[in-house]
């Protein structure tokens, strides 16, 4: 009764419109729902195609990029494996795009309260101690704050296993001025370049099923293809399988525990977390070798594989994902002109992307294997005079893209006096966008051995200046050659080896970036480093008889009894422990040998890392000039190592064409006492132990011939008594008839050597001395005169002959036909 007063004349309309009213609304709030969840589809929808066209173009073979035709090149993968890679890809977009779906322990969380700001870090990096409070300001007043919101850095699990076994190229460029035909470049370029990739485009398959986070619910939805992207519909097998890899890695994410690491934020901490105890509950290595320097134990992690360029920028770019790139006809003729800025193709590096992607060419295993938590810092030094510039930032930027942050602690750049003006302020402008890059500009020329020492002192004066920062102090010193990529988790695997041992210096495996098309090329495995007389590096691959006595895995360090010299690591104190380089050597060359000889006969070890790879680019001269004669400069540094370091088989070093270094005359090698004095106080093995214990292969006999010196015209032997010659009745057991013909061709006994006469015809003994020229004899180096002994100095051609009754020895005119001017040594060790 009440209510239908209320529902008479005006009131009755106006309950209308209040019930419309609210029924609008909910019909309103209804339809918003709608378009809302309609958007959200939308987007979702889009981001799934604008990944598959992504994902799609990764896969591609970019053909007619410019207008010029790209190749794949030696990286053939396996079709199955190629849609593994792709569905990689795909979670790896999304990763990046929705870094919440990784668990909370797994992230770096940042929440900042006043000054202070309270990093959580991940698990594998901070061990239990993984919240850290970190100052604001001075974070802020080191540039540090901006990097918080630096670009993100992700896991992505290796590829290495990708690659074909029978692409594995034996591939080495030599060193300039270095013999380097063991190995030679091997190219597939047909007759007009073409490299056509192995597999066919169409098998290579996308999957269909994408795992997709959302973010609003953190429930994981699966979205459907879309029939319009040409995309079949039905899951195949192999799709079911790609979603299984999707599944795996996201475990395995869940293992490395490191994802999302702002750059300075954890360059920060991790000083404070190297003293944080270690995680109880992680795997333990066991008992390694009990000496100082030497770790015992420590937590491990899966080595991270960091690669900011996983997703390139422009994935059509030329030379992306180290792919050979061809210089069209018309440019040929300036791509020949700017040869000579690098003694590479510099035209077509500098079409190619700075920061490009290249392949994962790890060997199997190695983006499984475990490292220790608490990895040593590096500084990262690159020398360079004259770079060009796009191989310069190359250089840099696979560094930043590929180094884990919080083991980067700077990257110095020593410009060792440039003389082209883009490495000036252009460099220093580009330079400023990353905090851990300085520059330091040498104000004359040093040459890489001294610029390198420069580099390395820069990083220590960093102690000393900033002793209230010590954590900014790197542990390891990284020298690269300015012209490299590092590839995907490359750092690792080396400051690992380090830590295991700080005597152990360690190079990464070097693989070629092609100089004529750029591209990235895969090399051989089982290489070590090696030299051969007179001191000239090279490689040689392990003996197959070798790998499997020792059952040595492709991934195993390898010991080298000599490193290349451009790409190594090195405990920071270690280097200065054994005095770093002879500051003595100049400009460029013999300083590969002079660190690996101390490094072995001093107490250390050298190892290539095989799931360490960055690429070089090998030329076939130096851009740079040497400011003086370049084969003088060398020879002159090989001269002083050989003094320094190879006791009495320095012989064979001057005998193997360098007989005029040890003319002093001719060469001034400088002063070498504070080398020697160095050799002493760190008291360094011998040669003959280095040689004995890490070279065997390397033949060295230390004379040329030695034993009874026999006269085929008397039929008796030369005998040495109380600083007279003589002949007698050959007996072997008699040393005075034992005599030696040394590398640097002297006829010796002990001390004593034979001297030809140098003015008349007579035969002298005098003290050994291999500076004097004229103690020297020419054997079995004249064809005609073969068996004869010349004196080599003498200003007419005489040749040594016994009297024919053999009391009595002098010079004569050299008879091919005289048999008493013909010699036989017991044994010969070398011709
Ligand atoms: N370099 C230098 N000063 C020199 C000579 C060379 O800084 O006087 C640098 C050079 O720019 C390069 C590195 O040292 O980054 C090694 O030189 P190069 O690449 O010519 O040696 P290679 O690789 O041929 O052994
Ligand atoms: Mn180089």
């Amino acid at each position: 009764m009440k209510v239908s007063k209320y529902l008479r004349g005006s009131g009755r309309f106006l309950a209308f419109v209040f019930v419309a009213s609210v029924l609008w609304l909910l019909f309103d709030m209804a339809a918003l729902r709608l378009s809302i969840a309609d958007v959200n589809g939308q987007l979702m929808k889009e981001l799934v195609l604008k990944d598959r066209e992504l994902a799609k173009r990764l896969n591609a073979v970019p053909t007619n990029v410019r207008n010029y035709p790209v190749h794949l090149v030696n990286l053939h993968v396996e079709t199955s494996q190629r849609s593994e890679m792709f569905s990689r890809r795909v979670v790896e977009v999304y990763r990046r795009k929705k870094p919440d779906r990784i668990k909370g322990e797994d992230k770096v969380a940042q929440k900042s309260s006043g000054n202070i700001l309270s990093v959580t870090l991940p698990k594998a990096v901070a061990g239990n101690d993984s919240k850290v409070l970190v100052d604001t300001k001075s974070l802020e007043q080191k540039g540090i704050l901006e990097m918080l919101n630096a670009p993100s850095y992700k896991i992505a699990p290796g590829v290495g296993a990708n690659v074909k076994k029978e692409v594995l190229r034996k591939t080495k460029a030599p060193f300039a001025g270095q013999e380097g035909n063991s190995l030679k470049l091997q190219s597939n370029a047909t007759k007009d370049h073409q490299i056509p990739p192995k597999i066919p485009l169409q098998d290579f398959k996308i999957p269909q099923d994408v795992v997709l986070s959302n973010k609003s619910n953190s429930t994981v939805k699966k979205v459907k293809p879309d029939a319009s992207n040409n995309i079949p519909p039905t899951q195949s097998p192999k799709q079911e399988h790609s979603i299984q890899k999707v599944d795996k890695r996201k475990s395995a994410v869940k293992d490395n525990k490191t994802v999302s690491l702002p750059v300075k934020a954890v360059v920060q901490v991790t000083a404070k977390l190297a003293q944080s105890p270690l995680n109880a509950s992680k795997i333990q290595t066991g008992a390694l070798l009990n000496s100082t320097g030497v770790r015992k134990q420590g937590g491990l992690h899966k080595v991270m594989a960091l690669d900011v360029t996983l997703k390139p920028r422009d994935a059509r770019a030329l030379g992306q994902f180290g792919w050979a790139a061809l210089v069209p006809p018309d440019d040929e003729e300036e791509s020949m002109r700017r040869w000579s800025e690098g003694y590479f193709n510099v035209f077509l590096s500098e079409q190619i992307p700075v920061d490009r992607a290249i392949p994962d060419t790890r060997p199997p295993g190695c983006s499984q294997k475990l490292v220790h938590d608490n990895l040593p810092t590096t500084s990262v030094i690159f020398c360079f005079v004259d770079e060009v510039w796009s191989t310069l930032l190359r250089s840099v930027h696979s560094v930043l893209n590929r180094s884990p942050p919080h083991l980067l602690k700077e990257i110095l750049l020593v410009d060792d006096c440039s003389t082209k003006d883009y490495l000036k302020d252009k460099l220093d402008a580009y330079m400023s966008q990353f905090p851990k890059v300085r520059i330091i500009r040498l104000k004359e020329r040093h040459g890489l051995i001294r610029a390198r020492l420069a580099g390395a002192a820069e990083a220590k004066d960093a102690l000393l200046s900033t002793k209230a920062l010590i954590y900014l102090l790197s542990d390891v010193l990284t020298f690269l050659d300015s012209h490299v990529e590092c590839n995907v988790g490359w750092l690792e695997p080396l400051l690992d080896r380090v830590y295991l041992d700080r005597r152990k210096v360690v190079c990464p495996v070097i693989e070629v970036i092609n100089d004529k098309d750029i591209s990235y090329v895969m090399v051989d495995n089982f290489q070590k480093g090696i030299f051969k007389w007179p001191l000239v590096f090279g490689w040689s691959t392990l003996s197959n008889d070798f790998i499997r006595k020792n059952n040595i895995k492709v991934s195993d360090p390898i010991r080298c009894p000599v490193m290349a010299g451009g790409l190594f690591s090195i405990d920071r104190k270690y280097f200065y422990e054994l005095g770093t380089y002879d500051p003595g050597l100049d400009v460029w060359g013999g300083e590969n040998m002079e660190i690996s000889f101390k490094i072995w006969m001093c107490g250390g070890e050298i190892e290539i890392i095989p799931c360490s790879r960055v690429g070089h680019i090998f030329r076939g001269e130096n851009p740079y000039k040497f400011p003086k004669d370049r084969q003088k400069t060398v020879e002159r540094n090989l001269a002083r190592v050989a003094e320094v370091w190879l006791d009495e088989y320095k012989e064979i070093f001057y005998g193997h064409g360098y007989l005029n270094l040890l003319n002093t005359n001719f060469i001034d090698i400088g002063n070498l006492t504070a080398q020697i004095q160095l050799r002493k106080k760190l008291q360094c093995k011998s040669f003959k132990w280095y040689l004995e214990n890490i070279y065997p292969e390397l033949e060295a006999p230390l004379l040329k011939a030695e034993g009874l010196v026999f006269n085929v015209g008397n039929r008796k032997c030369l005998v040495q008594e109380n600083g007279f010659l003589s002949f007698a009745m050959c007996n072997l057991s008699k040393q005075s008839q034992h005599f030696g013909y040394s590398w640097v061709r002297t006829l010796r006994q002990n001390n004593t050597c034979v001297s030809p006469n140098v003015t008349g015809r007579g035969v002298a003994l005098e003290p050994c001395d291999n500076s004097k020229a004229h103690l020297r004899w020419l054997h079995k180096s004249n064809k005609f005169l073969a068996e004869h002994l010349i004196a080599e100095a003498h200003h007419q051609r005489l040749c040594l002959e016994a009297g024919s009754k053999g009391d009595t020895i002098f010079l004569k005119a050299c008879d091919a036909s005289s048999s008493y001017q013909q010699w036989h040594f017991t044994h010969y060790y070398a011709q």
